[in-house]
């Protein structure tokens, strides 16, 4: 009996667990997953708490109801992988043996990592939402928050979703128009990067949006320290912001076990092959999701286009093949304009989000880089497709490769 461990049972581990179930038979190939929390949680879901427009309830299941049956699931913290001789320790004692290792296991917000962020002002006047427990403090802080400055930050990249704090600063306007107190709080968005977003096209435009909409930018905004007697962020070139409301993206490392293991690099990212998905060091060990340094970003989408071409090779592996399936770092990913607004963007490791229609040329129907309701809706109905399709390992109706047709390229 072959064996296949599977670390994390997140977006990825339970997606790649359910698409390997239904090839590997179960006389041949026991699969056990291991995952430390009960519930899964639908992470984009966690944009839209603060606002009221979710409730904890609609974004957590219980795990196991993802997994398949004929996958052993063990509840259980990750202490350690011993590569070398193909040994996973578990903290409840239990010692995993296997011929092949998925890694799993995602990245997590560090704000010890920054100093003064997990000070006394955390979880007072500074939240993130990158948890469901910052998210959902943060939906009391902003319904009791009546003026003054709303500070939106980003420590250091990379982070996971990196249109997310965008997002949030959005529907933040949109929030205070609502209740008719914008006009008596100013929004600031601080970035270390040198615009609003990665690359050039996409840049200007939700450039153009944040000053349209009275979001002040504050580019190359390098965090050191955070005050949190005089409410305020220090960078290192000696610039400050005070704040009266802080929502922050920390620093987003890999796990702990990572490092712990000498499988990783300074964040406990996994050194990967960006086109095979195949640790650089070990010929049995593949990692999925945000686990993986590789270069594009960490997001359910990228995920699931991720596990079709791992899902590939991980056959080819067992069958001693040479790995011919290739990654191409495609992300697609609806952002959230405003309430009943949104854009969309579909990139890759070569080709920055352009505008265009997407999936097909002229009629779209959805359109790139292009403000419109159905966009909005696009991004709500992914929680649907996330719970009913994504992580059941089914048929998703779009390419696992990027495509160049409807891309306006000049
Ligand atoms: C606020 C927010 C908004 C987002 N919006 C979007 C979006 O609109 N579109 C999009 O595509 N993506 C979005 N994302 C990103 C997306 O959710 C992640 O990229 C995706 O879930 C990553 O999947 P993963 O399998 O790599 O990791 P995860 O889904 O995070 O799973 C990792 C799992 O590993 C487990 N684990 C970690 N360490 C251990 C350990 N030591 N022992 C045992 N178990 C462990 C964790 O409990 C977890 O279940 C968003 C994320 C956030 C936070």
């Amino acid at each position: 009996m072959k064996k296949l461990v599977i670390l994390g049972a997140g977006t990825g581990g339970t997606l790649i667990a359910n698409k390997l179930r239904k090839k590997l038979p179960s006389a041949q190939w026991q699969i056990t997953i291991v995952d430390k929390e009960p519930d899964h949680v639908y992470q984009p879901g966690f944009l839209f708490i603060p606002f009221g427009i979710y409730e904890s309830r609609q974004v957590v299941k219980p795990r196991k109801k993802f997994i398949p049956a004929g996958v052993q699931y063990i509840e259980s913290v990750i202490e350690k992988v011993n590569p070398a001789t193909n040994i996973v320790e578990l903290a409840n004692g239990t010692q995993l043996t296997y011929d092949y290792l998925i890694v799993a296991t995602g990245v997590d917000i560090a704000p010890y990592e920054t100093p003064g962020l997990a000070g006394a002002e955390w979880h007072k006047s500074i939240f993130d939402f990158y948890t469901l427990e910052g998210a959902t403090r943060l939906q009391t802080a902003l319904s009791n928050f009546k003026e003054g400055n709303l500070v939106i930050s980003i420590v250091e990249l990379p982070f996971k979703c990196p249109v997310a704090p965008l997002e949030f600063a959005f529907l933040a306007d949109s929030y205070l128009r609502k209740k008719g107190i914008r006009e008596k709080v100013n929004i600031f968005y601080t970035t270390p990067l040198p615009g609003a977003f990665t690359k050039p096209k996409a840049t200007k435009i939700l450039g153009e949006l944040l000053e349209k909409k009275g979001i002040q930018l504050i580019p190359d905004f390098n965090i050191e320290e955070v005050d949190n007697s005089d409410k305020k962020l220090v960078s290192y070139d000696g610039r400050t912001v005070p704040f009266d409301l802080l929502t922050i993206i920390p620093v987003n490392m890999g796990a702990e076990y990572i490092g712990r293991s000498g499988m990783g690099d300074d964040m406990n990212f996994v050194p990967t092959n960006k086109h095979t998905l195949q640790s650089v060091q070990w010929e049995n060990v593949f990692v999925l999701g945000d686990a993986a340094n590789i270069p594009t970003s960490k997001a359910g989408s990228v995920v699931h286009f991720a596990a079709e071409i791992l899902y590939e090779n991980f056959l080819y592996a067992i069958e001693g093949k040479p790995l011919t399936a290739s990654f191409d770092g495609h992300a697609n990913c609806f952002i959230v304009t405003g309430i009943g607004e949104g854009t969309l963007i579909d990139f890759n490791y070569d080709v920055e989000p352009l505008p265009g229609s997407f999936p097909l040329p002229v009629i779209g129907p959805m359109k790139l880089l292009k403000i419109n309701r159905l966009n909005y809706l696009g991004k709500m109905a992914f929680k649907w497709a996330y719970w009913n399709l994504l992580i059941k390992g089914r048929h998703m109706p779009i390419s696992t490769k990027m495509s160049m047709s409807g891309k306006e390229t000049d």
